[in-house]
Order: structure tokens, then C-alpha cells, then sequence
């Protein structure tokens, strides 16, 4: 699932000091300021996350000229991944699937959706990561990992 960078609410990002503009097409940098067609600096962007548990930090570019501050491609997918797995954390996500917990009389188990895993194949394992008793992280991997 993406994050929809426009559409983040302040109550996701609490600190409003930091505007940020996520350069979806740069990767590794370093980056040119669009406005000033200057060559940005490397700058750590520290992100205190919803109920200031979690601080992240971003590695970023800024121009030292306007100021304006962009997150490379790599970092804005872990920026991604982080705003996903606080909502699940919240359960707050609008993409989910609610599924019975099954049990066979001997272990508990559940079902992934069809949609899923249709490019699975029997070499699949997963890795079960308690996070809480109630909040697991799953990991796909291939055997052959
Ligand atoms: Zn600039």
C-alpha cells in the first residue's frame, strides 16, 4: 500500500516545523533544487511520529539556498513503510482483511486471501514476529533466501 504524500493529515506528522517534499523519481542523489537548480546538501530530517514514542530519522537534501528540504526515493519508502506500520499499529489502516482464526484440534492457523498470494509458489516460508500478543508482523520469503 502507498501513501498518499498530498493527502497526509497534520495529526500524521506532528512536526509541523518541517515541510517536506518527497521526490518520488530521485534515488540515491545527490539532488538538484528545482527552484534554484542548485546542487542540494545532505541534511538528517528527524521526525517526531504520532505520540512522540518514535523519533525517525531521514536522511534528506536541502537547498542552501531556498532551504527546501527532499527526501531521496529510498528514503521515502522507508518514511512509507514507517506511516503504514504505525497506523496497523494504531489499527488504523483502510486495507485490511478481517479473517477467522482457525483451529484443526491442534494449532491455530489463517487463511491469506486469494489476492494476495497469487504469485506464491511452495518455496514460500514465513517469518511470525510477535509484536504484542494481539500484533504479529509476518514476513514472505523464499526458501531459497
Ligand atoms: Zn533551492
Amino acid at each position: 500500500m502507498k501513501i498518499d504524500y498530498e493527502n497526509l493529515k497534520p495529526e500524521d506528522l506532528e512536526n509541523e516545523e518541517v515541510e517536506l517534499e518527497i521526490d518520488k523519481d530521485a534515488f540515491k542523489g545527490p539532488l538538484i533544487c528545482k527552484t534554484c537548480n542548485k546542487k542540494m546538501q545532505n541534511t538528517v530530517i528527524d521526525f517526531d511520529l504520532p505520540g512522540k514514542e518514535v523519533t525517525l530519522h531521514l536522511e534528506a537534501f536541502k537547498c542552501t539556498k531556498c532551504n527546501k528540504e527532499s527526501l531521496s526515493g529510498d528514503q521515502a519508502e522507508k518514511f512509507d513503510k514507517m506511516l503504514v506500520l504505525i497506523d496497523a499499529l494504531k489499527q488504523k489502516t483502510k486495507f485490511k482483511f478481517e479473517r477467522a482464526a482457525n483451529y484443526d484440534g491442534k494449532t491455530w492457523f489463517v487463511r491469506f486471501p486469494n489476492d494476495l498470494t497469487k504469485t506464491w509458489d511452495k518455496t514460500m516460508i514465513t517469518d511470525i514476529i510477535p509484536i504484542t500478543n494481539k500484533d504479529f508482523f509476518i514476513h514472505i520469503k523464499n526458501k531459497k533466501d
